[in-house]
């Protein structure tokens, strides 16, 4: 898309999730920005079924509906981890691995059984990653997409305290510490004090760069 296609954003936008540590995490990155942001969950509004074949698709499902349900703009994201010697699993499924009692090490104990199985053992066989969509959906139908991905190499056992998920077994390229041995602020090196680290933060930032203003050297 050209830049003088995308659509800048103000005022106030609804952030399409029900869970309170992604809209505190989604508040934060707007906030700077002027941006007022209230939640599908404090709306009310109904969670959509998320049938999208890609990251991107069910994003897209979330903002679309909210927008549509509230009128005003809305803000969704959909990610998850994607392990190479697995196929890409978990993928799509990668919130449901934990299953209904949300158990992130059981979790990651799935994905080192599997890579075990898979005779992945070297560092090499053992590449992943990250990745964030996320989507910004207007109640007229304009809609923008973004992405960003952070690769690296699944470690075992899991190492560090920080962060969710599966951040403890998830060292990214170019780092000798987990996610979960890192910091927030260091997990995300968003600007000005990094240049993006993690998937959210690199897909937040070009949108950004898109629909808020933003400009980073
Ligand atoms: P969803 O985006 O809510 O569908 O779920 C994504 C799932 O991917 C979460 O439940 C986490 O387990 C995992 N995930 C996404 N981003 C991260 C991250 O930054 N660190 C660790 N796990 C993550």
């Amino acid at each position: 898309m050209s830049p003088a296609a995308h659509r800048r954003l103000e005022g106030r936008v609804v952030i399409a999730t029900h869970n309170p540590g992604k809209l505190e995490e989604m508040r934060g990155l707007l906030a700077p920005y002027g941006i007022d942001a209230v939640s599908a969950g404090e709306l009310g509004l109904p969670e959509p079924e998320e049938t999208g074949l890609t990251f991107g698709e069910n994003a897209r499902i979330k903002a679309i509906a909210a927008a549509n349900a509230s009128g005003l703009p809305a803000f969704a994201d959909d990610s998850g981890l994607c392990v190479d010697a697995l196929g890409g699993a978990p993928g799509l499924y990668t919130a449901r691995w934990a299953g209904p009692e949300k158990d992130f090490m059981a979790a990651m104990t799935r994905v080192e059984e599997e890579l075990r199985d898979a005779g992945a053992e070297l560092p090499d066989l053992r590449k992943a990653h990250f990745i964030s969509a996320l989507c910004l959906a207007w109640p007229d139908g304009h809609v923008e997409d973004f992405e960003g991905v952070v690769n690296g190499t699944l470690v075992w056992p899991p190492r560090g305290p920080a962060g969710f998920g599966y951040d403890p077994m998830f060292q990214p390229d170019g780092h000798e510490r987990t996610f979960g041995e890192m910091s927030g602020a260091e997990k995300h090196g968003l600007p000005p004090h990094g240049r993006g680290l993690s998937h959210r933060a690199r897909a937040f930032m070009t949108l950004a760069q898109a629909c808020l203003g933003a400009t980073f050297d």
